[in-house]
């Protein structure tokens, strides 16, 4: 709940509205999570709040996947019994690079082959599973091995969008998450690893399940949460859209103190490509969706990212490099291209490019002038990686 909605409970109660603010510090900065802990409010206000059906808490984090290279993968129970998914990643995917975020140092680097591979599976083992019983999760925060790490949240269960390459498509739109559910997830998994903010780098990225522009209005009341009663910056967060023109539209009208950094999906050279990997491209054609981006006002340094996934032998040609460098060039935009080599996933036909043609596609564009970085992909093996998010329950 919104400090709003917190001072309106207070005031019901015949308490004063100053309360609310209290209640809002003790949730979300001091993180408590249980009524009881409500020492600063009277014994009397809390149970009668508890009477009255109220409580404190957590979306619940019903079940751990752990990767190989650290990254983690969360089933969190929403309002129902439905889960959605979470993704932890110590030290981050490359994603922020480059696009105006302080915290990252910026640069063509070249990622080794090896970040390119097939998911590592030591010893040909299965990767660890962990199901865990929903306990608190402050039992339970693994020792600290991360120095920074970027959280990846869902806005919906499922997703209505339809990409032809991506596995949250399979599930369709289950529902919308409600601004605590996605502000939940964020909150579980800072308690979880015990980060601080304020002391702890961690960047958020609106990336999980669904289309959060489709989901605008929660969406937003969540970043809100996020940013002024947890304390997260919002540059440090970046929201992917697959094109939601009129969303777009509404975002940019966001003050700067709330807006997080945008990124598109492009994902291909030109419509007709586009078409075929994005049925939404119908409804709003590269162009439309290149005109509301140049609405939304850019903080200093800041850039819009162009996420580009690479179909093997479909969108990873060199020619079709070129094709974007002159669309970005021709948005004229403070922009970057974010490369993502596709995630297979089960009945799913496109092929994954090879490390040479994710290499050819990358300096073909960093020759063009255009800056690029490779995402790494992360948590391939436990199905945690771009486009691979449908609570699939293996490893
Ligand atoms: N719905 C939003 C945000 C979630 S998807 C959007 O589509 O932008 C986050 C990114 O993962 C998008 O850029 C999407 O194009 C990409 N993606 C989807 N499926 C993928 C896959 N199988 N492999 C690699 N990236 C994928
Ligand atoms: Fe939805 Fe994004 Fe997947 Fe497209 S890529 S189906 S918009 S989650």
């Amino acid at each position: 709940m919104p400090v709003a909605e917190l001072e309106a409970l207070m005031m019901n109660l015949g308490e004063p509205r100053w309360r609310g603010r209290q209640l809002a510090e003790a949730m979300y900065c001091q993180r408590v999570t249980e009524m009881d802990a409500f020492t600063t409010l009277p014994k009397s206000v809390r149970g009668r709040l508890a009477e009255s059906g109220w409580g404190v808490g957590r979306p619940e984090i019903v079940s751990v996947f752990k990767s190989a290279d650290g990254t983690e993968r969360y089933l969190v129970r929403g309002n129902d019994d439905q889960t959605v998914e979470t993704v932890w990643m110590p030290e981050g995917d490359g994603g922020e690079a480059g696009d105006g975020s302080e915290v990252e140092v910026e640069g063509n680097s070249i990622l080794p082959s090896s970040l390119l591979s097939e998911p590592v599976r030591k010893d040909g083992a299965p990767a660890r599973i962990e199901d865990e019983a929903p306990t608190r999760v402050a039992d339970r925060a693994p020792t600290r091995s991360w120095d920074r790490a970027t959280i990846c949240v869902s806005s919906q269960v499922g997703c209505a969008v339809n990409c032809r390459f991506c596995l949250t498509a399979k599930l369709g739109l289950q529902r919308n998450l409600t601004a605590g559910e996605i502000a939940g997830q964020v909150v579980a998994v800072l308690d979880r690893h015990g980060a601080e903010v304020g002391r702890d780098r961690v960047n958020l990225v609106f990336m999980g399940m669904g289309e959060p522009f489709l989901n605008y209005d929660h969406f937003m009341a969540a970043v809100r949460l996020l940013v002024e009663e947890v304390g997260i910056s919002p540059l440090r967060m970046t929201v992917s859209t697959s094109g939601i023109v009129p969303g777009i539209e509404r975002f940019a009208q966001e003050p700067d103190s709330v807006r997080p950094k945008l990124a598109i999906s492009l994902n291909a050279p030109n419509d007709a490509l586009r078409e075929e990997v994005m049925p939404i491209n119908r409804k709003w054609p590269i162009d439309a969706v290149v005109d509301a981006v140049r609405k939304v006002p850019l903080r200093p340094r800041e850039r819009v990212t162009f996420e580009y996934v690479l179909l093997g032998g479909l969108t990873d040609r060199p020619e079709q490099a070129a094709e974007v460098a002159q669309l970005v060039r021709r948005a004229g935009l403070p922009a970057k291209v974010n490369l993502i080599a596709w995630n297979p996933g089960p009945g799913i036909e496109y092929f994954m490019p090879s490390f040479e043609s994710v290499e050819r596609f990358r300096c073909r564009l960093a020759g063009e002038g255009v800056p690029v970085f490779l995402r790494r992909p992360r948590g391939r093996d436990i199905y945690a990686a771009c486009g691979q998010l449908k609570r699939t329950l293996k490893a």
